[in-house]
């Protein structure tokens, strides 16, 4: 495919693959299948979701710039332990809470400056999917029932942990504490993880071959993936603490379930932190993206998220909104134009360099030159009132 000279860049894109540890050449074919894990839609969005979805965006903003079509899926994860517990807490159907979740979610998403993605399908929309996706597990030998759950045998992949590269004491207690339930005395391996399980009395239940019950937590993915994008993907990313075990574990069912390579190349968002913790719900140390819309332009919150890599954890703190939007209004100042350009198309071909982009765009606009198709490749409309 002729592509003009200075739009594709020197080479190709050039990304941190989690798999092989290093950054290598991303040479996807001309539509670019991506899937990015979604939320768990029982509490508004918080800044380290809002980098996960931000950094996926610049990317397929760069590979649409470079003449690719990019097909991302990002899936709702309307029913898991967390959403019913929510739901049990205030006392509302848990498809009512994800439903208002997921539209305040959206209105985020698309303040942020979010391309729209190629769909967002919900669990509880693949239900049929997951069935027949642990069938086929069961039916290459890779999981076995027991008492109304259905397990992975992780002693049946060999590639368990390739992805992650973990050694099994370091799985073990990760597993532990992200809600693996290492110590059910149905497993054959503490390391082994549910497909399929019974629901509480008070939980939905959905009819199956091994009795009324409901997903595990990594099924869906595998099963969306496989039912929006096919059986391998050219990409697929998250959260880092979505490495182990939940990526793990969607590679392994996933290649257990067609026989075929899942994922060619593995991206993962570094966690931003605040008070020196990880952003995260069970710690409550969290900023919500709808509260700092309250107070600030939406595109300068995008922007302070851009200044940071995605490879590297950053801490949110009182200093990160003024210097941004201090930022935001040079930028705009600079008014319309193709200033750094080629630098920026560079910058993100390089590891997804965003923060060496932002530094690019800074010292054209110093130099009194036009910065907004630059700072659009970024997500940052320059243009609109
Ligand atoms: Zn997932």
């Amino acid at each position: 495919m002729a592509e003009p000279v200075g739009k594709a860049g020197a080479g190709p894109v050039r990304l941190y693959d989690t798999a092989r540890g290093e950054v290598v050449p991303f040479e996807p074919g001309p539509v670019v299948t991506m899937y990015t894990c979604g939320v768990t839609p029982y509490d508004a969005t918080h800044v380290g979701h809002a980098a996960v979805y931000i950094t996926y965006d610049v990317l397929q903003r760069r590979l649409r710039d470079r003449g690719h079509d990019t097909r991302c899926v990002r899936n709702i994860t309307d029913v898991d332990d967390d959403m019913l517990r929510k739901a049990r807490e205030v006392g509302v159907h848990y498809l009512d809470l994800a439903a208002s979740e997921v539209a305040r979610f959206d209105d985020d998403m698309e303040a942020l400056g979010l391309l729209p993605v190629a769909s967002e399908p919900r669990a509880t929309s693949a239900i049929p999917d997951i069935r027949g996706f642990i069938g086929m597990v069961l039916d290459r030998g890779h999981a076995y029932v027991e008492h109304g759950s259905v397990y992975f045998d992780v002693s049946s992949s060999p590639r368990f942990g390739s992805l992650s590269g973990l050694e099994r004491d370091t799985m073990l207690r990760l597993a532990a504490e992200r809600g693996g339930k290492v110590d059910d005395p149905a497993k054959r391996d503490p390391l082994d993880f549910v497909l399929w399980q019974p629901s509480a009395d008070d939980e939905p239940a959905w009819d199956s071959l091994w009795g009324p019950g409901r997903p595990g937590w990594h099924i869906e993915c595998s099963a969306l993936a496989l039912r929006e994008l096919g059986t391998t993907i050219d990409l697929h990313g998250g959260g880092a603490d979505l490495i182990f075990p939940h990526h793990e574990c969607e590679a392994a069912q996933s290649e257990a379930a067609t026989g075929e390579p899942f994922v060619r190349h593995w991206m993962h968002q570094a966690m931003v932190r605040m008070d020196g913790e990880k952003m995260s719900k069970s710690l409550g140390n969290l900023v919500f993206v709808s509260d700092l819309r309250k107070v600030h332009d939406a595109r300068a919150i995008r922007l302070a998220v851009v200044s940071h890599h995605y490879r590297t954890e950053w801490e949110w703190d009182d200093a990160v909104m003024p210097a941004a939007t201090e930022r935001f209004d040079r930028w705009l100042a600079a008014g319309d134009g193709d200033g750094a350009l080629a630098e920026v198309r560079a910058a993100l071909d390089d590891d997804l360099d965003a923060p060496g982009a932002v530094a690019a765009i800074d010292s054209a606009a110093a130099s009194g030159l036009g910065v907004s198709t630059a700072a659009a490749l970024l997500g940052v409309d320059l243009v609109s009132p």
